[in-house]
């Protein structure tokens, strides 16, 4: 099942603005909300604070790619579900109906007492807001032996893009009866149910290669949605996947890129594709900023302003905001919450008390889904659930397929809010 989402998109050469000077000082005295990172926490943010703030506030998004791949769905893809090209968004709207101001270069610094952003040309740009939507970066040396240098062998397949095609390409050519590899995560990470709902490519392998076999060795005890992947696993793909849990060696994993080896335990492996998904930080220019405890960005759950510097919100991955897991969905709440706070500050605009949701929706077979999600409020400590709810393991197809295209219509409408 595919989207065309191509009447939305156009080329972004010409809306985009370059980077002639050294200081980019935009015409009007209007205050200046500068958002780093175009994903799903900062393109909502751009969008909702140009556009409910228009003529008062003048927002510039920063941001390298020109085209923002989603990691949601980019699982559908691997399996076989889904096209590639149907997770792609430009940014021309943003541009060209709100106003925003879009610049594909990459921050690599922030001085938080001259309020400026750092462009990697060499540009500075001044802010009185700045949103930080960064994403993730891994953890060095948390799956020993492997490093992003070796992603090209071992992709990691976690930050969409082209490692998602990469890793789609060294499905197809596995030999028959050959072995597909994951090193699960340990958490925190983005997306608690990517790693299972990628189990998915069983999918793709049941079709193509159906005596290939599928080995998940995990860190961690419990995971995601358990008892609904395995369930799932049994019924649709029985005797492909393995996965083992720390209690099995799965803490002590070491890999070996060029040899294609995985070591659970001391026990050595011949794999044909080893998808290793890291231990997980905030992105990167949230520890230039120096507004980061430990591996993430503490923030407040009322604004999602940071802890350290109230002048910076911080959404999505990146952040320590409390129980809502690290998905699209949260930092698409987050963004919201965060916009309506930032104009209210500069603008005077009502401010409304801070709501978040959440679903995660995976895809176990065809028309097979399932959800977990909840509701959430601020409190002093942090976002806190106050309402959740999990699909069940002994629902009708009827509803499995139901929840699958409740997960169709949340991607055109989150892919809508944040784009269109
Ligand atoms: P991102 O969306 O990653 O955006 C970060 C952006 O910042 C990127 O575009 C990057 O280029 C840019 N950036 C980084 N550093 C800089 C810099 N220095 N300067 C300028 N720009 C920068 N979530 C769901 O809700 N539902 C799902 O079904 C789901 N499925 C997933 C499946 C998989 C396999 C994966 C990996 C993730 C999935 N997620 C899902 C999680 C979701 O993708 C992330 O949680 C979400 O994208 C986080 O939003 P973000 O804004 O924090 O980061």
């Amino acid at each position: 099942m595919i989207f065309n989402r191509r009447a939305f998109l156009g080329t972004t050469a010409a809306l985009t603005a370059t980077l002639a000077t050294p200081m980019i000082v935009r015409a009007q005295a209007l205050p200046r909300v500068v958002v780093v990172g175009g994903g799903s926490g900062g393109a909502t943010a751009a969008r909702y604070i140009a556009r409910d703030g228009a003529g008062a506030v003048d927002v510039t998004l920063i941001e390298p790619q020109r085209i923002y791949h989603t990691c949601y769905f980019g699982n559908l893809y691997l399996g076989g579900f889904y096209d590639y090209d149907d997770l792609g968004h430009s940014y021309s709207g943003l541009a060209s109906t709100y106003g925003i101001n879009v610049v594909h270069d990459w921050a690599v610094g922030v001085d938080r007492d001259a309020q400026t952003v750092t462009l990697a040309s060499g540009a500075s740009v001044p802010y009185d807001r700045l949103v930080l939507s960064p994403g993730i970066d891994f953890v060095e040396d948390s799956v020993p032996g492997w490093s992003v240098a070796s992603q090209g062998r071992m992709p990691h397949a976690y930050k969409g893009g082209t490692q998602v095609q990469q890793l789609r390409a060294q499905i197809e050519a596995m030999p028959e009866g050959g072995t597909f590899a994951m090193v699960a995560p340990p958490n925190p990470y983005r997306c608690p149910p990517g790693p299972y709902e990628r189990v998915s490519v069983a999918h793709y392998l049941r079709e193509n290669n159906p005596t290939a076999k599928i080995l998940i060795a995990d860190p961690k005890e419990t995971f995601s949605k358990q008892g609904l992947f395995e369930d799932g696993w049994e019924r649709h793909y029985p005797g492909m996947i393995t996965r083992i849990g720390p209690d099995f060696g799965a803490a002590n994993v070491e890999v070996d890129p060029e040899a294609m080896t995985l070591s659970i335990d001391g026990v050595v492996e011949n794999v044909d594709v080893c998808n290793v998904i890291p231990g997980q930080r905030a992105g990167q220019i949230a520890f230039d900023a120096d507004i980061v405890d430990g591996n993430w960005a503490p923030v407040s759950a009322y604004d999602m302003a940071s802890r350290i510097d109230p002048n910076i919100h911080v959404l999505g991955d990146a952040a320590a905001q409390g129980e809502m897991p690290k998905s699209g969905f949260s930092a698409n709440s987050q963004a919201k919450v965060a916009a309506n706070a930032i104009l209210a500050a500069l603008t005077g605009s009502r401010a409304f008390p801070a709501r978040y949701n959440n679903t995660c929706w995976s895809l176990i077979d065809t028309e097979d889904g399932v959800k977990v999600g909840a509701t959430y409020e601020a409190s002093d400590e942090g976002i806190v659930s106050i309402d959740s709810f999990v699909s069940q393991v002994d629902e009708t197809p009827e509803t499995r397929a139901e929840t699958f295209r409740e997960s169709l219509d949340w991607y055109e409408a989150i892919t809508t809010d944040m784009f269109v």
